[in-house]
């Protein structure tokens, strides 16, 4: 490594709320990088790695630097998943690890700020309070900060749930601030990519590869906005803030009911919404809620935000989770089985940021162990996840699912029909029902159309003598264990 001193700039931007880079955080990160020298050998480090720099860690999150889109794009595709394999290695507290366009600035104050782009859109830290320090306004906030590359239109998987706000998220980013569609309201629960299309609208009109002349955007949550607007307010320079706000083409504001009961927050977005419309420009707004389920919410805000696009992100369907595990898998270059996905995509049904952690996690121990990802490994890799989506299993679940699987109707699981293909399913299920819940023979024979107690211990035995000798129905009651299991 010694050569390479000269080459080991020191982190000097830092997104920690604690201010400078740690010094932990610098000797892991030499510790990762010998490492990668030692793997990959001098020629290819120097022709690759040494140019990265580390930006910081923001939350879960790793940022590494490089210097342009050319390398980044060769890290990222070669080195990624080791990169973020030895970080989580290194560092419990990192999931994940960003690699972006980046040079090492000397700023002091950190990269937080409103977002006035072109080249600069700020989003990590919205999410986060930052220290009253930092709530300087600036009026020159024109640091350069990289686009999350993973939240684009490309990556966003496209299904029944989601094509409407996709298509009018398309739209916006198109023809900004055309009739119908200003504002543009998103709702949806939790985790269901709201904000990634909000930063897929950002980085469309920001100019990537586009001729014309970039809009400026201003992209935060609503959270951001308030302590910014507060913050105005402290320093006596609101007029700076409803300058800077009115001077954009397009306004997004994330997760706006964070708003309720911040009434002067509210009157002031009200104004500047108005004020932005009424100047034709976009404005395009996130909640969890539909507008007019927003109560809190003042009612001439309610009523204008209703007034444009209101587009649903619904709850993903076992289609859509699997496509995304497909689309993501794909793109980290990890063979992840089919059911491996489809286990994952049973068992973390709610948020696409935790179907999406689950499978980084998988992929990251399979690249750090260089071991296959498969349905043992899952469950060992992700036990306290899956244990957070446990819940206790019942007999009629374990019908459900059984029936489901085999595609029977639930009436096969008590009626009196011996046809293999109904009677093996119900043996199947009973086997279950005795592995999975702590009911007894009898218990569950009367669940399974008032069968006898000895009838439940035959099946048990029996599905346990066939998945002995037959490797494809052991793997598909395995599956079904797993799916169900508490
Ligand atoms: P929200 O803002 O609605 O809470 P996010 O936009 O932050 O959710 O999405 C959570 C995570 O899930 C992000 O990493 C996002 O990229 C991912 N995600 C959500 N929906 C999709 C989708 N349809 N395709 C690809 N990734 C998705
Ligand atoms: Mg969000």
């Amino acid at each position: 490594m010694a050569s390479d001193s000269g080459y080991m700039e020191r982190p000097v931007v830092s997104t920690d709320p604690n201010g400078d880079q740690s010094p932990q955080l610098s000797a892991q990160w030499d510790r990762i990088r010998t490492r990668l020298h030692s793997e990959v050998g001098d020629g290819e480090y120097r022709s690759w790695l040494r140019h990265m720099t580390l930006a910081g860690l923001d939350g879960d999150e790793i940022t590494v630097q490089l210097p342009n889109r050319f390398h980044r794009d060769w890290v990222r595709e070669h080195y990624g998943a080791r990169i973020s394999a030895l970080w989580q290695a290194e560092n419990a507290a990192v999931r994940r690890v960003d690699i972006r366009v980046g040079t090492p600035v000397a700023a002091a104050g950190g990269t937080d700020g409103l977002i006035v782009s072109p080249a600069l859109l700020r989003t990590k830290a919205a999410a986060k309070i930052e220290s009253k320090a930092e709530e300087r306004p600036r009026p020159e906030e024109r640091e350069a900060a990289g686009l999350d590359q993973r939240f684009t239109f490309e990556g966003f998987v496209v299904g029944k749930p989601n094509e409407f706000a996709y298509a009018c998220a398309r739209r916006v980013a198109e023809q900004p601030a055309s009739t119908g569609f200003n504002p543009l309201f998103l709702y949806g629960g939790v985790g269901l990519g709201k904000t990634h299309l909000m930063h897929a609208i950002a980085w469309e009109l920001t100019g990537c590869g586009q001729p014309a002349r970039p809009s400026s955007v201003a992209y935060m949550s609503a959270e951001k906005f308030m302590y910014r607007f507060i913050a105005a307010i402290r320093s006596q320079s609101t007029m700076e803030f409803k300058e800077q706000l009115r001077s954009v083409d397009v306004l997004m504001i994330d997760d706006l009911q964070f708003l309720i009961g911040k009434d002067n927050t509210q009157e002031e977005f009200f104004h500047t919404f108005n004020a932005l419309v009424d100047a034709g420009k976009q404005i395009v707004v996130s909640a969890d809620k539909s507008p007019s389920d927003l109560s809190g919410l003042e009612d001439r805000l309610r009523t204008r935000l209703g007034c444009g696009m209101v587009a649903d992100l619904h709850a993903t369907t076992f289609e859509l989770r699997i496509s995304i595990l497909e689309a993501k898998a794909a793109r980290s270059g990890v063979p992840v089985p089919h059911k491996v996905m489809e286990f994952l995509a049973h068992k973390i049904t709610t948020n696409v940021r935790e179907l999406e952690g689950a499978l980084n996690r998988l992929i990251a121990h399979a690249n750090l162990f260089g071991r296959p990802v498969t349905l043992d490994a899952t469950q060992e890799v992700l036990h306290d996840i899956l244990k957070a989506h446990d819940r206790r299993v019942t007999i009629d679940e374990i019908q459900r699912k059984v029936v489901e699987h085999y595609n029977l109707r639930l009436t096969d699981m008590s009626s009196a029909r011996r046809a293999r293909a109904v009677a093996r399913p119900r043996q199947v299920a009973m086997f279950l029902a005795k592995q999975l819940t702590s009911r007894s023979l009898p218990e569950i024979g009367r669940k399974f159309g008032n069968r006898d107690h000895t009838t439940v211990m035959h099946a048990v035995t029996r599905v346990g003598e066939l998945m002995e000798r037959d490797a494809g129905f052991a793997e598909d009651v395995e599956l079904l264990r797993r799916m169900l299991e508490s």
